[in-house]
C-alpha cells in the first residue's frame, strides 16, 4: 500500500499525471527512512532532512513534522513487513512545462514501502570491493534531489566492474560514495569529510560519529585527500541500507589487510546494538481506521 496526495491505496493503482515536475525536470526530493520491527529508524532526523532538502529548492513544506511522522507509520503499519524501507519524495506538482516555478500548483506527495534489504552477510563479513570516480556532480549535493542521473551514471561504473560501490574523488580530495557516505581510519583515527554543499549529511554519517565517540574511537570530521583514502588501514561505507560496510578492495588494490578491520567491526557491533535499543523503544505504530 502506499500513500499519493491524500490517500492510501495499492502501488499497481497508483498514477501521476505526466506534467508531474518530478516527471519532467526531477524538480523533487525525497528521503528514504530504515525501518526495524516497525520502528522508523531517525524518523525526526530524516524529516528534518527532507525539510532542508525542501528549503533547498524552495518548495513550502507540504506538512509538519507530526502530520509527516504520522503517514510514515500509517504506510508502514499498512505493510506487511516488520523490516521495510519508506520512501518518500514530493515534487513541485503537476503544470504545464515551463522551468520557472509554477504558479499555484501543489506539491505532489508520495510514500511507498519496501522490504528493507540490508547487506547479505558475506559482504559484512568479507568485505566489499569499491572502484573511485571522479565526482563530476553539481555543486548541491548536500540537497537530497530526486535529480540522480549522476548518481545513477557513477552508481552503474561500480555494477560494470563488478563492485560495490562508486567512491567519488573531487579535486584530489574524497567527497562521498554514489548512493554512501566514505569513512577512513588511519592510525587510530576515523575519518570522514564534513558535511557541506559537497556531500549529502548522511542519517548513517550521524550515527557512526555517534558511536565512535561512545566506544571511545577517536574520530576527525576534516578533508580526505585521495593519498589518504588510498593508504588507509581501513575504508567503510554508510548508509540508511547499507549500513555500515567494510570497503576491502579499492581499484583492485587492497585496504589495509584486505580484510574488514578492528574498527569496522567495533562500529558494526555497536550499530547492531544501538538498532536493537531502537527496537525494543515502546509505542510501536498503530494502523488509523478508515
Ligand atoms: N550520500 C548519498 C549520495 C546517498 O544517496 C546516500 C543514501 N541516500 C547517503 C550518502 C547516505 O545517507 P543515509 O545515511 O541518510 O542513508
Amino acid at each position: 500500500m502506499i500513500y499519493l496526495n491524500g490517500q492510501f491505496m495499492p502501488l499497481e493503482e497508483a498514477r501521476i499525471p505526466v506534467l508531474d515536475r518530478g516527471f519532467i525536470f526531477g524538480d523533487g526530493v525525497y528521503e528514504l527512512i530504515p525501518v526495524y520491527s516497525r520502528h522508523p529508524f531517525r524518523l525526526t532526523e530524516h524529516l528534518q532532512r527532507l525539510d532542508a532538502s525542501l528549503k533547498e529548492i524552495r518548495l513550502p513544506n507540504p506538512h509538519t513534522v507530526d502530520e509527516w511522522a504520522r503517514l510514515v507509520r500509517e504506510v508502514i503499519a499498512r505493510n506487511p513487513w516488520e523490516d521495510q524501507s519508506v520512501y518518500l519524495q514530493v515534487t513541485r506538482g503537476v503544470a504545464p512545462r515551463d522551468h520557472a516555478f509554477p504558479v499555484g500548483a501543489d506539491p505532489t506527495v508520495f510514500l511507498m514501502a519496501n522490504p528493507l534489504s540490508t547487506p547479505p552477510q558475506e559482504q559484512v563479513e568479507k568485505g566489499v570491493v569499491c572502484v573511485t570516480a571522479a565526482d563530476n556532480r553539481w555543486l548541491r549535493c548536500n540537497i537530497k534531489s530526486i535529480s540522480l542521473l549522476a548518481n545513477v551514471l557513477l552508481r552503474q561504473v561500480a555494477v560494470d566492474a563488478g563492485a560495490v560501490e562508486t567512491i567519488l574523488l573531487r579535486d584530489g580530495f574524497l567527497t562521498e560514495g554514489s548512493a554512501s557516505n566514505v569513512f577512513v581510519v588511519r592510525g587510530d583515527t576515523l575519518l570522514t569529510p564534513p558535511k557541506n554543499h559537497l556531500i549529502l549529511p548522511g542519517i548513517t554519517y550521524d550515527v557512526v560519529l555517534e558511536l565512535a565517540a561512545s566506544g571511545g574511537i577517536p574520530s576527525e570530521v576534516r578533508e580526505v585527500s585521495e593519498f589518504e583514502l588510498r593508504s588507509a588501514q581501513e575504508v567503510m561505507l554508510t548508509s540508511s541500507t547499507k549500513e555500515i560496510l567494510a570497503v576491502v578492495e579499492l581499484d583492485g588494490r587492497k585496504v589495509g589487510s584486505g580484510r574488514p578491520g578492528a574498527v569496522f567491526q567495533q562500529l558494526y557491533r555497536l550499530y547492531q546494538e544501538f538498532k536493537a535499543r531502537v527496537m525494543r523503544t515502546p509505542a510501536p505504530p498503530q494502523a488509523l481506521t478508515g
